[in-house]
């Protein structure tokens, strides 16, 4: 084989690493570099962290902290890493030791290192978190309903597809997608909430789910280096009428099966499937709920009708006999009086 002779201390050798022997590019080789002192920002409310001049969520401090050290690890970039090993030690919330291992190769030969840092933190408050404290909001979300107040039932509902999407635009990255505050009365609950585009995406899922509509009025309420900022409103609407209700509309007694995009409806004679506009069903005559519903003995049932006693009055009337009639002479059925006479409704008013 080949005698070459070493540039740098003149001994002889059979192979050069980047043209000198074996002994001295060991003496000159660094696999590795770490900053003895590395020091990160973290949010103390909330643990993100702070990094080329921008707050990013994270919610584990010891990731934050690895992080920081594997971005500050410069490796020789002609050396095969085999194993990148890094062992946290959490001193205080404000220190940390990482040791770091490496196994690598260089040139087929294996090399091993260990290192050492400290990780100093910052513990500071983030921009999400000082504008929550401030009670920073872009936009207000106005939980309503027409002509009632919305029930329990619709205000957890919502309140839980508000929270919902704001967790998930958060992941998504809007920092500001939090409530900074919120007041509920029985008219509805109003939302205090940092981010106005995550506004806008509740209006939609809660008006897709439970129906109604939105509106939104931006008002103006400072100017900044020259921009204009606003405040917007966001009323929601939830539909006039929920699931169980009784309407009287076109001559036919309705009750509400579901009500979004559309009323769906039945017809209490008939069995019928209606479907109606919001529009239209708005215009409806409200009868009333299951509740206010009394209970009249069944007298007898025909072909095509039913007697039952008036529990008013004890006297008896004859009715047209209901489709979903299932109940035998001598049994009691739920019944509304109305203008319209007495109403015989369904036991189970399940949507
Ligand atoms: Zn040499
Ligand atoms: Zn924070």
């Amino acid at each position: 084989m080949k005698e070459l002779i070493c540039p740098k201390c003149g001994s002889t050798t059979h192979n050069l690493y980047e043209n000198v022997c074996k002994n001295c590019f060991f003496k000159q080789f660094k696999l590795a570099e770490l900053d003895p002192v590395i020091s990160t920002q973290i949010c103390a409310r909330c643990g993100s962290k702070f990094e080329r001049g921008q707050w990013t969520d994270t919610k584990h401090d010891t990731n934050t902290v690895l992080e920081k050290v594997e971005s500050e690890l410069l490796l020789h970039e002609n050396a095969d890493i085999i194993e990148l090993g890094f062992e946290p030690q959490k001193l205080t919330p404000y220190q940390y030791i990482v040791n770091v291992y490496i196994q690598a190769e260089i040139y087929g030969m294996p090399l091993e290192e260990k290192l050492t840092t400290e990780v100093r933190v910052q513990r500071s408050v983030c921009d999400a978190c000082s504008r929550i404290a401030a009670g920073y909001y872009e936009g207000i979300i106005q939980l309503r309903a027409s002509n009632r107040n919305p029930t329990d039932d619709e205000k957890k509902k919502c309140d839980h597809l508000v929270r919902e999407t704001l967790t998930r635009m958060e992941k998504k990255g809007d920092r500001l997608a939090f409530i900074s505050n919120m007041s509920s009365s029985k008219e509805g609950t109003d939302y205090y909430i940092g981010s106005s585009g995550a506004c806008r995406q509740i209006c939609k899922i809660i008006t897709s789910k439970l129906g109604g509509e939105h509106q939104e009025s931006p008002s103006l309420f400072s100017q900044r280096d020259g921009k204009e900022l606003y405040r917007v409103s966001y009323a929601v609407r939830l539909p006039k009428y929920v699931p169980g209700d009784i309407l009287y509309f076109n001559n036919q007694v309705l009750q509400i099966k579901n009500c979004d995009k559309k009323a769906k409806c039945i017809d209490l004679q008939t069995g019928k499937k209606v479907i109606a506009s919001i529009e239209d069903i708005e215009k409806a005559e409200f009868l009333g709920v299951y509740n206010d519903a009394k209970r009249a003995v069944l007298v007898a049932i025909e072909d095509n009708s039913i007697m039952v006693l008036d529990p008013t009055n004890y006297q008896t009337v004859t009715l047209k006999k209901p489709f979903f009639l299932t109940a035998s002479e001598g049994e009691e059925i739920p019944v509304l009086k109305t203008e319209y006479g007495m109403i015989p409704i369904p036991e189970e008013l399940k949507a």
